[in-house]
């Protein structure tokens, strides 16, 4: 059978990513740069088309199938533009269109946790998974889900906003988004220091003798998810029970999923996870029974690594999803 070749595109608020690929999940070339935030949404599509460019250059746009564009951020309710995005000091950025007026090739956009979990179902472990969620833990927490089969949109296609689900009543952290109590507040990359700054109120004296201290050079204000899984590696106390702490949160987050969506298979990526496999995924196995009324499902680390977004850019345009 002949090949079919499309480019995917990981669109992050920090990086952008392009990769040509096949049907069969071979990476051909790829690119990446910094995100263009400074010439408003024209920059932005100019950058992509640029990129797809320069991954086609050896085979030939008119070879390509299509464009996919998987995206942070939300999307409106065509899924052809994007509503928010990483804080940039614009507040729409039309995609769809004006790439496919460039290019000429058909270019579908997703956003990204949905396409990560298209790329796992397609290229990952997901393939012989009907029922199927991808969760990534990095900057911030997010998920895309298949159920019978069938990837889960919502009314605009920004399902599965998992990293806002309340897993606090008391509503002790704030969430990046505004609310309280949110499972990211207290479990994504950037505000586990925040999480680990709460556990360790009124316990000062413990925390300047740990090896923590020591990394952060004596300053709580210096924590990062980093210093403390590091340290925890090292085998620090201290930064193992703020560890346990969050793969608690963590696990209360992955029964809300279990118990929504009923998956055979949850699979994890993102920074956080990909860095630290064991000190994120066994206190989630470990507490999930705990808190899961389902029967609990296979968790493991995504085999497609960083680059799951980037496979399910792909899939998009060769499965008919979007
Ligand atoms: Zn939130």
């Amino acid at each position: 059978m002949e090949r079919r070749y499309a480019v995917g595109i990981d669109l992050g608020g920090t990086n952008v990513r392009a990769a040509l690929g096949d049907d069969r999940g071979n990476v051909l070339a790829r690119v990446e740069e910094r995100t263009e935030r400074r010439r408003g949404p024209e920059g932005i599509v100019k950058q992509l088309a640029r990129m797809v460019l320069a991954v086609t250059s050896e085979l030939g746009l008119e070879r390509i199938e299509g464009v996919g564009v998987a995206s942070a951020g939300t999307l409106d309710p065509e899924r052809k533009i994007i509503k928010v995005f990483a804080n940039l000091p614009f507040n729409e950025i039309p995609i769809v269109d004006p790439l496919e007026r460039e290019l000429k090739v058909p270019v579908k956009l997703l956003n990204d946790c949905s396409t990560a979990v298209v790329g796992e179902k397609t290229f990952g472990a997901g393939r012989d998974f009907e029922n199927l969620v991808y969760i990534t833990i990095s900057t911030g927490i997010g998920g895309g889900v298949y159920v019978d089969g069938h990837l889960l949109f919502g009314k605009d296609g920004n399902a599965h906003e998992v990293g806002h689900m309340t897993i606090d009543m008391e509503g002790r952290l704030l969430c990046g988004c505004g609310k309280r109590g949110h499972w990211e507040a207290y479990c994504s990359g950037e505000n586990i220091p925040n999480y680990a700054r709460l556990l360790l109120h009124g316990r000062e004296e413990e925390f300047e003798e740990s090896m923590l201290s020591k990394i952060v050079g004596g300053d709580i204000r210096n924590l990062t998810a980093k210093s403390i899984y590091d340290a925890a590696k090292l085998g620090d106390p201290l930064s193992l029970r703020i560890v346990e702490h969050v793969g608690r949160a963590n696990a209360i987050g992955f029964s809300n999923v279990v118990n929504l969506y009923d998956p055979e298979l949850i699979t994890v990526g993102g920074t956080v996870a990909l860095k630290n496999p064991r000190l994120v995924i066994e206190p989630i196995r470990k507490h999930l029974p705990e808190y899961a009324l389902n029967r609990v499902p296979e968790i493991m680390i995504t085999p497609l690594g960083g680059d799951a977004v980037l496979y399910g850019a792909l899939a998009i345009v060769f499965k008919e999803v979007v």
